[in-house]
């Protein structure tokens, strides 16, 4: 019997909610982009690199917004995936830059993480992102 871990907190379950919410929020962009609720609001605790200053609910109305939304959607869903596929191979935690573990904090607040903060904001700047 498996008493190591509570279920409760695997990042295992975590992650897949995540992607369902996720695949959920992207068929809903795709459909229709009228989300009229505050972005913060659906989409709080899952998508990441949304300026908090951002007038959401009036950049919603925005194509452009719509669009940049299916994209932070897309790239959260990917990321999340990400993080599942390094769960299955056994290397959750470590990350993929460096090859260090990554802050318990960290992954807390954000289960997706696959790499530490230092190596995000590295990667994220090479790929011209400012989340
Ligand atoms: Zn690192």
């Amino acid at each position: 019997m498996a008493t190591r871990k509570n279920t409760g907190d695997a990042p295992e379950e975590r992650l897949e909610a995540d992607r369902r919410r996720l695949e959920l929020l992207a068929a809903q962009c795709g459909e229709e982009a009228g989300l009229h609720r505050p972005l913060n609001e659906i989409v709080g605790g899952v998508i990441t690199g949304i300026p908090e200053d951002t007038d959401l609910a009036q950049a919603l109305s925005d194509r452009e917004t719509s669009d940049l939304l299916v994209h932070l959607l897309d790239q959260n869903r990917e990321q999340v995936e990400r993080a599942l596929e390094r769960l299955r191979e056994g290397a959750y935690g470590i990350c993929e830059g460096c090859g260090r573990r990554i802050p318990e904090a960290r992954l807390k607040f954000q289960p997706a993480a696959t790499r530490c903060v230092e190596c995000q904001a590295h990667w994220d700047r090479l790929n011209g992102r400012t989340a």
